[in-house]
């Protein structure tokens, strides 16, 4: 029976084709879930939505495919998506389960010396990259008015389980990472105060922040150094961020949480 919990649960995974966000639909698609996958790149898209296992007759999965760091294509794609949902044969027919995993990082210092002299700082300031706005509008704009979208649906349904993924980062700091843990800071404090306006709906809101995760996107920081200042030696594997994010979904006493899931990083 708990093969197929999630039957008749219709769920979107941004980020959902590589990384964490694959490792997350997939799980949810083994508990018996319709999965939408959401990413930029149409062939990965197609590719990952073909590898979903589909497990009972009524079991469809869609590939959406959207750039998050764009706001103007949200509303036409959110309802598609609805259109979507709606036609399915039976269970909810509405989104009742909101993954936000898609994200970009991008390190680099936010005052950096570009010249000798120490006592010059008028010309020293690297201004806020032309980065910024695509990592504040994928990693936190676009989730909020996702999310936004569907908060209606999912309180008529009485029904929701949203998940960001944040990031350890947001509560530790890094150094060259100001505008990253900037966006997932911001998750953290959306998703407090939404857990206080939609619990009366039995919809519930949590971070899932993870350390660093064997993924295309922390191979760039990923050395024996580091491996050595985690406290359970290894870098973490999705599968360790999908366990937990399952775990929340199907909590139903468990809200307004933000949870590190990091090896002991932090
Ligand atoms: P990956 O880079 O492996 O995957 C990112 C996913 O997001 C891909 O499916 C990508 O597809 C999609 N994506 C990226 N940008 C956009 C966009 N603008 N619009 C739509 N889709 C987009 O990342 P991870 O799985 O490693 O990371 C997942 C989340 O976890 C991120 O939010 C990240 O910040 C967070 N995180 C990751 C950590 C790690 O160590 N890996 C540590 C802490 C947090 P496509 O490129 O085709 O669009």
């Amino acid at each position: 029976k708990r093969l197929f919990e999630l039957k008749g649960k219709n769920a979107i995974v941004t980020g959902g084709t590589r990384g964490i966000g694959y490792q997350i639909a997939l799980d949810l698609a083994n508990k018996g879930a319709n999965v939408f996958v959401w990413s930029r790149n149409k062939e990965v898209n197609e590719k990952a939505v073909k590898s979903l296992p589909i497990i009972h007759n009524d079991q469809k999965h869609t590939g959406i495919v959207c750039d998050l760091s764009k706001t103007n294509k949200l509303d036409e794609t959110i309802n598609e998506i609805k259109k979507q949902v709606s036609s399915f044969n039976n269970g909810d027919n509405k989104i009742g389960i909101l993954v936000h995993s898609a994200g970009i990082t991008h390190s680099e210092l936010l005052f950096k010396k570009s010249s000798n002299d120490n006592n010059n700082y008028n010309n020293n300031y690297n201004s806020i990259n032309d980065n910024s706005n695509e990592i504040m509008t994928t990693n936190l704009l676009s989730p909020i008015l996702i999310t936004q979208s569907f908060l209606k649906d999912m309180m008529r349904l009485k029904y929701g389980r949203i998940i960001f993924i944040g990031s350890v980062v947001s509560e530790m700091g890094n150094r060259g990472q100001t505008i990253y843990s900037s966006s997932k800071g911001g998750l953290n404090g959306f998703s407090k105060s939404l857990s206080k306006e939609i619990g009366q709906f039995n919809c519930t809101s949590n971070v899932i922040s993870p350390g660093f995760i064997d993924t295309d996107m922390s191979q760039q920081y990923i050395n024996n150094e580091l491996i050595n200042s985690i406290p359970l030696k290894r870098i973490g594997n999705t599968k360790d961020i999908s366990k937990t994010a399952l775990f929340l979904i199907e909590s139903d006493y468990i809200t307004g949480q933000n949870i590190r899931v990091d090896g002991g990083l932090y």
